[in-house]
């Protein structure tokens, strides 16, 4: 496996939360959000991400200490842009799980899962047709995430027609309902409100869960948080 001392990391962010999402939602966690996505989604927040060249450079280690200096958390959420695309991400998540006690992985999954360890999870998030062209991409490898009993399958869903795509999607691959959790699409607390509310009733009738934005609610829809 390529060590990652002689692989240098991109990223965009380095920083110290709660994981605002998914289902550790709550949990004070370090964020590594690499740089790179080709994804393309219409209402990505984090555009900035997109350039594989943009950020800041560095290794694992330099990561690390960055981290840990912001204070503790016994949780490390790798996110993009896309992190399964950037180069040396096995042995980026083999380095983690030394260095936490949980690691999350937030991808679209337009590449299977690299790595299977009983504490990494996967927050997988598929993207429904109005999102992007590339939407039968990010659901390509759903059975081999489904496969993985510590992957989640959050969607996020914003205006018709995604409530019938998206369970068309979930039928489709055959999801388990159970680790399904829907989440609405939103910026600001008035969007996100309402379209919650609208999901709920959702998530009662076809045994799915709903996922906070805890994020947006506590801080707004800003950088580093
Ligand atoms: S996959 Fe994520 S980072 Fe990439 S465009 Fe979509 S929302 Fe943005």
């Amino acid at each position: 496996m390529e060590s990652t001392d002689r692989v240098t990391l991109r990223w965009s962010e380095l920083f110290h939360s709660l994981q605002g999402e998914g289902p550790s939602a709550g949990t004070p966690a370090h964020f590594l959000r690499l740089q790179g996505c080709d994804v393309g989604c219409r209402w990505c927040d984090t555009k900035y991400t997109w350039s594989p060249d943009g950020g800041t450079a560095g290794t694992y280690e330099d990561a690390r200490a960055r981290l840990h200096a912001l204070g503790a958390a016994p949780l490390i959420v790798i996110t993009g842009g896309e992190p399964l695309t950037h180069p040396g991400i096995a042995s980026l998540v083999e380095r983690a799980l030394a260095d936490w006690e949980r690691v999350e992985i937030e991808t679209s999954g337009v590449v299977p899962p690299p790595v299977r360890h009983e504490r990494l999870y996967y927050n997988h998030s598929p993207k429904l047709p109005s999102v992007t062209d590339r939407s039968a991409d990010t659901w390509r490898h759903a059975a081999a995430f489904a496969a993985d009993p510590n992957t989640t399958f959050k969607i996020v869903v914003g205006d018709d027609p995604d409530t019938g795509d998206m369970l068309r999607l979930v039928r489709t691959h055959d999801l388990p309902r159970n680790r399904i959790m829907l989440m609405p699409e939103g910026l600001t607390d008035a969007a996100l409100h309402e379209r919650a509310v609208a999901l709920a009733e959702l998530c009662k009738r076809e045994g799915l869960r709903l996922s906070p934005r805890l994020h947006v609610w506590l801080w707004g829809a800003r950088r580093g948080v």
